[in-house]
Order: C-alpha cells, then sequence, then structure tokens
C-alpha cells in the first residue's frame, strides 16, 4: 500500500502535483486551485515519485508499506510449466559464451511476459513498487522478480507493457509537455502514437530471471552493457548475413519499449541508448545501453560470436592495430 502525505505548512499551493500525478491522485480542496491539493485516490497512487520529486517545496512524501504477497502463485491453479532441461541448458550455454567472450560485468536477462491465463511461477514479487527497468536492473546482478500490475510503478512502461489500460494523461501527451521534455502537442501526439504498445491488459505480469538462472521459456534476452559490447553484438547477429542493423531509438521508454515490447512485437534486435526514467532511478552508469534480443535469434547471435571470439574480439581489445607513439 502507498501512502502520500502533504506537508501543508511547506506547500504554496502551486499545484504542480495535481498537474503532473498521471494517475490524477490529487486535486484541489476547494475549485479553482491555489488551495493545498488533497490526495482524492490514494488506491490509484503507483508509487512512481513523480509528485515527491517536482515539488517545488519538497512538501510531498510517498512511502510504501503492506509489502504484498512474496509469491503469487496459487495451488488452485495448474502449475506454469517449466523450462525443460535441454532449454534451460541451452540458455545456460548462452550466458556462458557471452560472458566468456565478451566478459560482460552483468548478467544477461530472461525476459517472458505472462499472458493472461496463464499460470504464475514460483517465483518472489519484490517488497515494494518497482519500475520494470528497475527489475531488470536487479535482474542483471542475479535477481529472479515476478511483477503482476500491482508491482509496477512505472504508469508509462505500465501500459507500454499491456498490463494496464493507458492513463488518459499519457494517452494525449500532455504529461510530457508538463514535464518540459517535448515543446508541443503535436510531438507529444507523434511520440505516443508512434510507439507500439501491447494491447491493453493483455499480459499478467513480466517476469525476469538471469539466463543462466531462467525458470520458463524466455520472449526476450536483454543485455545491459557498454557500446563496444553492442557493437560486438551487433556484428555478432549479422555474421552470417552482412546485413546492416535498423533500430528504433527515442530515448523514451528505453527498457519497456525499446529493449522489451519493440523486439517482442517485430522478432528484431534493438539496441536502446535508456530512457531518462529509468536512469533518473537507478544507479546505471552514464556508458550502458541496452539490447534486447528475440530469443529465437541467439541461436545465431550466439553462433557469430564464436566466431568474432577466436581473433577479432581479441586482436581489437588487445589494441592491435595502435600505432606505435610518436
Ligand atoms: S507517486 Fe506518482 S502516482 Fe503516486 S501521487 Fe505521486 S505522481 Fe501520482
Ligand atoms: S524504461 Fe522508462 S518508461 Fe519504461 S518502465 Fe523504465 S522509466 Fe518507465
Amino acid at each position: 500500500m502507498v501512502s502520500i502525505q502533504i506537508d501543508t505548512k511547506s506547500c504554496t499551493g502551486c499545484g504542480l502535483c495535481v498537474e503532473l500525478c498521471p494517475l490524477s491522485v490529487f486535486d484541489f480542496a476547494a475549485p479553482g486551485g491555489n488551495s493545498v491539493p488533497e490526495v482524492k485516490r490514494p488506491e490509484a497512487c503507483c508509487a512512481c515519485m513523480t509528485c515527491s520529486g517536482k515539488c517545488p517545496q519538497s512538501a510531498i512524501r510517498v512511502a510504501q508499506s503492506d509489502p504484498p504477497k512474496r509469491w503469487l502463485d496459487d495451488e488452485s491453479e495448474s502449475p506454469a510449466v517449466l523450462l525443460d532441461q535441454e532449454e534451460e541448458t541451452r540458455y545456460k550455454e548462452y550466458a556462458s559464451v557471452l560472458d566468456g567472450i565478451l566478459k560482460l560485468r552483468w548478467k544477461p536477462v530472461a525476459v517472458t511476459l505472462i499472458q493472461q491465463g496463464e499460470p504464475f511461477p514460483h517465483v518472489p514479487v519484490p517488497r515494494v513498487k518497482l519500475r520494470y527497468c528497475q527489475s531488470l536492473i536487479m535482474a542483471r546482478r542475479g535477481k529472479q522478480i515476478l511483477m503482476p500490475p500491482s508491482s509496477h510503478a512505472c504508469p508509462d512502461g505500465t501500459s507500454i507493457l499491456g498490463l494496464t489500460k493507458i492513463p488518459p494523461k499519457l494517452a494525449s501527451g500532455d504529461i510530457y509537455i508538463k514535464l518540459g521534455k517535448l515543446a508541443s502537442r503535436e510531438a507529444a501526439q507523434t511520440l505516443v502514437n508512434g510507439r507500439s504498445t501491447l494491447p491493453e491488459e493483455s499480459i499478467r505480469a513480466t517476469l525476469v530471471t538471469p539466463l543462466d538462472d531462467p525458470v520458463l521459456r524466455a520472449d526476450i534476452v536483454v543485455i545491459i552493457a557498454p557500446p563496444e559490447t553492442m557493437m560486438w553484438l551487433s556484428m555478432a547477429s549479422t555474421y552470417f548475413t552482412g546485413r546492416r542493423m535498423n533500430f528504433q531509438m527515442g530515448s523514451y521508454n528505453a527498457q519497456c519499449l525499446e529493449t522489451t515490447v519493440y523486439p517482442y512485437t517485430t522478432r528484431e534486435i534493438n539496441l536502446s541508448l535508456g530512457c531518462y526514467g529509468c536512469r533518473a532511478i537507478s544507479d546505471l552508469s552514464d556508458d550502458l545501453m541496452f539490447m534486447g534480443i528475440p530469443l529465437e535469434k541467439m541461436e545465431q547471435l550466439i553462433a557469430g560470436l564464436t566466431h568474432l571470439g577466436r581473433k577479432a574480439i581479441p586482436d581489437a581489445r588487445s589494441k592491435t592495430y595502435l600505432p606505435p607513439l610518436i
């Protein structure tokens, strides 16, 4: 449960929280504004922290208590179909080749979008609401995380991933103008209409696990790494075809859209620079990027990487062609 407190002594009644809350949790006590806002719809709050982060008086405190259940799987449902041994071994081999050749700092992450009607696996849900990108960032450190809509904290990412309906303020794009991220309604509409989203409420939960510790069949593999690693991954994926890559980037909705929904719907590899949201809420270093790889592309990518790992990668990494210093 989320609790929101407004320090009425500090609040100047500027109304920024009323304007910026994507889920319209606040309203003015008296019509017309210029009074201390009230928390009118606390049950709608997703703990995105936009209000507390943007309040010029730091007058809003958002706290999470009463942690949700640790497990969601239900004995009355048929159990989730876990990965068979052969597939689990394959994922572990992918992870081992990626790490052996590229010396990854962080574990690749297996993502499964659990559809409505599918059972939950026995995987813990987080104690507090998290953004989807935060769950990926934790999975790269070895965590398994299952998140139904009630565990998600980013209203943008949650609706893009098809877990919820899109809130009206996000559908119109107005929030991006109010947050100073876009210049006009036209630009906001172009942004909103140009992004792929999964059908509203079609997804029951997101599941992220390290690729070498999988639970269910993965839809997408996400890698978080610096540009040089992404270069080798791109080259590895085209090693047998030589084709050029087309990446869809907008730097809005990075992990949810660009590294998950886009590769999920197009079945193409995609690269992302990250979004301001996922950088603001995490300890991701500035030199990291994100790649989303549909599972069926992994076989060829790993084969290509194995060839590149024999000579091209060690040569380049040892700076073979560096001219002597004068
Ligand atoms: S945390 Fe987010 S959803 Fe909750 S009241 Fe603040 S802005 Fe609204
Ligand atoms: S990547 Fe950006 S839009 Fe997507 S869940 Fe994270 S903060 Fe939200």
